[in-house]
């Protein structure tokens, strides 16, 4: 007998964006973001001296309707990166908190991100409505982000639950997978918040050393999460694991899944979200994949004007089986630079590697890359278990490396190269984590050019 089939809880994101843009359907929300996006035009320009110029030729009352929006220019990582403080849209002292992100960028100078008490207060509400999809009163959270200042994400997530009578606990990055695996054990918790590798690492852990875990749900953020690895976290604990999309530029949150997993749905009454065309930044039609654009139409303190975010994904061009008509962005995999190809000209991203190695049952983590002239893709999987030493550890090991180099020929852009002589594989397996896995930086697919990791 097949097991009755359960339709998908309608987003409860639906009636928050709707109340959040003051409208009663999908056509009142539209036009919410018409007037929203004519307002940010008119008040960027006005306000922040580097939109007065960017936008100098533009009217806002020239938009006349949301796709409009393609006619304005892009703001880049670049231009935050050398004109921020231009980018400000308050005076200096009503900034309230300020992120400044590592710098990864042409200009070498680190992204400052800039934030007024209300713009913090909208991220609190949007994390109160977007856990509301996965947690209830009453319920524990363990949050594995950033929190220990105020303004910080986690702390901002901490605060949002706090709304709907949830309790979270900030832990942080995992820096330590005992300690953490300790305080989830003793904690009592329905829920855990995370980074997707850490969180990996948490539960196969803690299947390889009991006791068992059960939750209810878990929330992915800030990194992409391969589904081998959400399937592999849902396996570890019995729960259901959703994922979040949002960047510090988009305000901490930007969509989280519903009960149908198809993607995000999105802040649309605060933010404006595009797909367009990586070459020619036209907007690409739903269900064709480009990179994601997204206008901010709430915020103060930085407004952004259709900020590129380097993210690859699409929206889904087909309604969402929770029966919302919120539109769905489909799951972010990879990053447009994360893609790179090899000497036989097949396209190769990270995201087909993290399916490939984290579908072998005992990967907590992988480091990979590419040398300079492709030829040579190295890897090295962090094993979970087998962490008493000695035969059965290093025989262990030895199975991991060949299994990682097994799977990895099974991903077709590999496998090709590697048939017609293009490209060398090399696997290592070990049990001690790496510095630097703790951080909270995007995995990337290094290539040789830009590897070098702090010593
Ligand atoms: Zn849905």
């Amino acid at each position: 007998m097949s097991a009755p089939i359960v339709r998908p809880e309608r987003t409860r994101l639906e009636p928050w964006v709707l109340r959040r843009a003051g409208a009663r359907d999908e056509a009142g929300l539209r036009r919410h973001q018409l007037r929203a996006l004519r307002a940010t035009v008119r008040r960027a320009k006005e306000s922040s001296r580097f939109y007065a110029r960017r936008l100098h030729d533009v009217d806002p009352d020239g938009l006349a309707d949301l796709a409009g929006v393609a006619g304005l220019p892009f703001t880049t990582a670049d231009d935050v990166r050398s004109s921020g403080m231009d980018m400000l849209g308050v005076r200096q002292g009503e900034v309230e908190r300020i992120v400044t992100l590592p710098t990864s960028g042409t200009t070498g100078d680190p992204k400052r991100i800039f934030f007024t008490a209300a713009d913090q207060e909208l991220t609190i509400d949007f994390f109160e409505h977007g856990m509301s999809v996965l947690v209830e009163p009453g319920d524990r959270v363990l949050i594995l982000l950033p929190g220990e200042r105020p303004g910080s994400v986690g702390d901002l997530l901490r605060r949002g639950l706090a709304r709907m009578q949830v309790e979270g606990v900030v832990h942080g990055p995992v820096r330590d997978v005992c300690r953490a695996l300790a305080v989830l054990q003793a904690g009592r918790f329905d829920a855990v918040v995370g980074i997707p590798v850490q969180v990996l690492g948490l539960a196969r852990r803690s299947v390889a050393e009991g006791p068992a875990v059960r939750l209810k749900s878990v929330l992915l953020s800030t990194d992409h999460a391969p589904r081998s690895l959400v399937a592999a976290i849902e396996d570890a604990w019995g729960c259901r694991v959703f994922d979040h999309y949002g960047t510090t530029e988009m305000g901490l949150g930007g969509g989280v899944e519903c009960e149908a997993h198809m993607g995000y749905h999105l802040r649309e009454a605060d933010l404006l979200f595009e797909v367009v065309d990586i070459e020619t930044g036209a907007p690409v039609p739903d269900g064709h994949c480009g990179e994601v654009v997204f206008t901010t139409l709430t915020r103060e303190a930085m407004p952004l004007i259709r900020y590129r975010t380097g993210d690859y994904s699409r929206f889904v061009p087909r309604p969402c089986p929770c029966g919302s008509w919120l539109r769905v962005l489909d799951t972010v995999r990879t990053r447009v630079a994360g893609r790179v190809r090899l000497k036989n000209g097949e396209m190769l991203d990270l995201a087909a590697i993290d399916e490939a190695l984290f579908a072998l049952p005992d990967v907590a983590d992988c480091h990979v890359r590419l040398s300079e002239d492709r030829g040579t893709l190295s890897v090295e999987v962090l094993a979970a278990s087998f962490r008493d030493r000695g035969v059965a550890q290093r025989d262990g090991l030895d199975a991991l490396s060949r299994g990682a180099v097994a799977a990895l020929e099974a991903v077709p852009a590999i496998g090709s190269a590697v048939r017609v002589g293009h490209l060398d594989l090399r696997a290592t397996a070990g049990t001690a984590a790496w510095p630097g896995s703790d951080g909270t930086a995007k995995r990337m697919l290094k290539t040789s050019e830009h590897t070098e990791e702090p010593g």
